[in-house]
């Protein structure tokens, strides 16, 4: 993507965040509101547009089926495990239970991840993500559900965890190797 992309992309998503600010002050006439919509519709459509799409196509490769280390970190022995192993692409999944847990949930305003701790005893009652590279390795990234002992449950991108016991699958993909890359518009590094 080019620079004066990203600029033009910068200045859509400007006006886009203005023309929904617009919607509290404007009068609330069916009329205003069907202008208000089509200004909005043409920004989106805009927007999508001058946004980037990154597909690669995979053949699967080994599958991993294992326990995961009690007292151990979910992101981190999976990371440690594909680096170990060479993987640099795959999906993940994976359940058991934890003894605490650190959630991001990502603020897009402020770009910048909300993180939420969470000092208890859980299910994990979900958990799934990808392998791709980063700077030249293996880069986890999982997110997951967590459920109390009311089936009451906390979810989000996973950054940190003490595991008690677990048990994960990890697929390996071949192909091209998919890498992550700071992103200016989102604040996230994502594949470019
Ligand atoms: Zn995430």
């Amino acid at each position: 993507m080019t620079s004066q992309d990203e600029e033009r992309y910068r200045r859509l998503r400007q006006g886009l965040g203005q023309i929904v600010r617009m919607r509290e002050l404007g009068p609330k006439s069916p009329r205003w509101n069907r202008a208000w919509k089509r200004l909005l519709w043409q920004y989106e459509k805009a927007l999508q547009e001058a946004s980037m799409t990154v597909v690669a196509e995979f053949q699967p490769g080994r599958a991993f089926l294992g326990r995961l280390p009690e007292e151990g970190d979910l992101v981190a022995f999976l990371s440690d495990f594909c680096q170990k192993k060479g993987v640099q692409a795959g999906w993940i999944s994976a359940i058991g239970t934890v003894r605490r847990a650190v959630l991001g949930y990502f603020d897009q305003e402020r770009q910048q991840y909300r993180r939420i701790s969470i000092e208890n005893e859980m299910e994990i009652a979900a958990c799934q993500g990808n392998v791709s590279l980063k700077d030249g390795k293996p880069f986890v990234h999982l997110h997951i559900l967590l459920s109390d002992e009311e089936g009451a449950t906390f979810a989000g991108h996973l950054f940190e965890s003490t595991l008690f016991v677990g048990e994960f699958w990890l697929q390996e993909l071949l192909g091209p190797a998919l890498e992550r890359h700071p992103d200016p518009r989102s604040g996230l590094s994502l594949w470019k």
